[in-house]
């Protein structure tokens, strides 16, 4: 019986874009999680996937006779400082399987063991960071965010060393592909033209079909990878989402956030906030993701030139007007969402103004990112119910509860400056009066919008230290209480509610 119906196109590629390698069989492997949802969405039997047999390939052990497992080669700018060999040091790629969905997609192995890209590491992963990317990747998948997904976590039985002794884990990792800027880049560093020809019509055929047809599909590839890296991005800012470490070997070509090591969702708002305790000079901070998405893609640009004419100027000036879509589409996208957010009307003149005032207040007022939204949304679905919108501006204090009655207070009590909030309100509520936006379709959207719960560091970090001494408890809970991140619960209610000051996370670390 066929497990699993690998079909690996990517090992189909020439040699020199991976090296075949076996997992080091782990000595006690043990089932974490198993995320039965996305294995029924693969088309995978997950009776098999929990049955020894499953778990022999979840941990590396034996994998099914079709698996063809690889270590994909890549390069990449890290910090903006270039490396020419990077590729997976401590992953491997078991195979593709097409969904019932159609869609095909990578399983991955993370922390099977050394491969010929691994240098000094030792192709392991700790605990704590398997349990962190799968807390994180699959409440953005449920975000609705381009994401890779986490299939299964277990442990070895093994022990790693980092700073001191720390459980083994293995992540399985789920993509659309692992194809990234620095996929393209290897080649394009070692002079390979065919090398990265045959990539680029690899990820055409596989990610930008409608590219590969038309007349000029290098350039159509581009565009697209460009037009989802923009709309990529703009999910993130919408959410408060930092990745950490967009490094080129981190951006994938197909559009979806990959490497959970550092990420973060910031509580209190400020353009300038940085989590990874390695970004020290900020590059990576929310504000600038934009500006450094735009960077990946001129990389990637540098390595598709001599497909995109056989001129050099005329291929440079192609590529210079191509990437000049990103900052419009980057923009247009956030405005549109954080639009949304706030209850806009679609378009309206001066949406980005108004978004632009909101981000200095919430900066000046240290204000929890999502629980603005999330009450601002509140306050719109009661505002206009009994026809007397703000009747509660000017309450007291409220007891705590999330009563609808209190949203107001509970949104006041998260500025600094309770003036301030009155201001910003009295501003808000005059441009939702005088908009044209009927109220059932702004109310829907600011609900799309804006999640109720998203992973909390703080709950993130409990999650894995208790994990850490045997309590999994608090992963699972977490985890799924973040599959439905919009809804309204009064169970998990204690999962919205921000750090208090002593438990604030200030750094997150990459833990490889
Ligand atoms: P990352 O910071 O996760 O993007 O990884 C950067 C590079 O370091 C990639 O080539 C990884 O495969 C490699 N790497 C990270 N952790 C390990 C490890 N424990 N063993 C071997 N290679 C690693
Ligand atoms: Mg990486």
């Amino acid at each position: 019986m066929t497990p699993l119906p690998f079909d690996n196109s990517y090992a189909r590629l020439p040699d020199r874009f991976f090296a075949r390698v076996r997992p080091e069989p782990p000595p006690d492997p043990s089932l974490i999680r198993l995320n039965a949802e996305l294995a029924a969405l693969m088309g995978i039997d997950t009776g098999w996937l929990a049955s020894p047999e499953g778990l022999a390939m979840l941990s590396g052990r034996t994998l099914p006779g079709e698996a063809d497992s690889i270590a994909m080669a890549y390069a990449g700018h890290q910090f903006g400082g270039w490396v020419p060999q990077l590729g997976d040091g401590r992953a491997l790629l078991l195979g593709e399987v097409v969904g019932k969905d159609g869609v095909r997609r990578d399983i991955q192995l993370k922390g099977s063991g050394r491969t010929p890209f691994s240098r000094a590491g030792d192709g392991k992963a700790p605990l704590g960071p398997v349990l962190r990317e799968y807390i994180v990747s699959e409440a953005m998948a449920a975000l609705g965010v381009p994401t890779t997904r986490a299939l299964a976590a277990v442990t070895t039985g093994e022990t790693v060393y980092r700073e001191g002794p720390l459980p083994g884990a293995v992540l399985t990792r789920v993509a659309r592909s692992h194809v990234r800027v620095g996929t393209f880049q290897y080649f394009h560093a070692r002079q390979d033209r065919d090398g990265v020809r045959a990539l680029a019509d690899y990820t055409l055929a596989r990610h930008y079909p409608d590219a590969a047809e038309s007349a000029r599909p290098y350039l159509d590839l581009f565009a697209g990878v460009i037009r989802r890296q923009a709309r990529l991005v703009a999910r993130w800012m919408g959410f408060g989402f930092i990745h950490g470490v967009m490094n080129t070997d981190n951006t994938q070509v197909a559009g979806e956030t990959i490497d959970y090591g550092p990420c973060a969702f910031m509580e209190a708002f400020h353009p300038g906030m940085v989590f990874s305790s390695i970004d020290h000079a900020g590059r990576y901070a929310w504000a600038n993701q934009p500006l450094i998405a735009e960077w990946n893609l001129a990389r990637l640009a540098e390595t598709l030139l001599p497909l995109f004419d056989d001129d050099p100027d005329r291929a440079l000036e192609k590529a210079r007007e191509t990437l000049a879509r990103f900052r419009p589409q980057c923009s247009d996208s956030m405005v549109a969402i954080f639009g949304r957010k706030l209850g806009l009307d679609e378009n309206g003149p001066e949406n980005g103004t108004f978004i632009e005032s909101t981000f200095t207040t919430l900066s000046s007022n240290h204000v929890d990112f999502t629980q603005f939204f999330r009450q601002l949304t509140r306050i719109a679905d009661r505002d206009g119910n009994d026809g007397t919108p703000g009747n509660n501006v000017g309450r007291r204090e409220g007891d705590g509860t999330a009563s609808p009655d209190n949203a107001v207070d509970v949104l006041r009590g998260l500025f600094d400056t309770a003036t301030d909030a009155d201001h910003w309100l009295a501003e808000w509520r005059q441009r939702i009066e005088s908009g044209t936006t009927p109220r059932p379709v702004r109310i829907t959207a600011m609900k799309r919008e804006n999640p109720v719960l998203i992973p909390r560091n703080h709950r993130v970090e409990e999650a894995i230290r208790d994990a850490m001494a045997g309590d999994y408890g608090p992963f699972h809970r977490l985890v799924e209480a973040l599959a439905s991140p919009f809804s309204d619960r009064p169970a998990v209610q204690d999962l919205e509610q921000p750090a208090r000051p002593e438990e604030r996370v200030h750094r997150t670390f990459c833990g490889t």
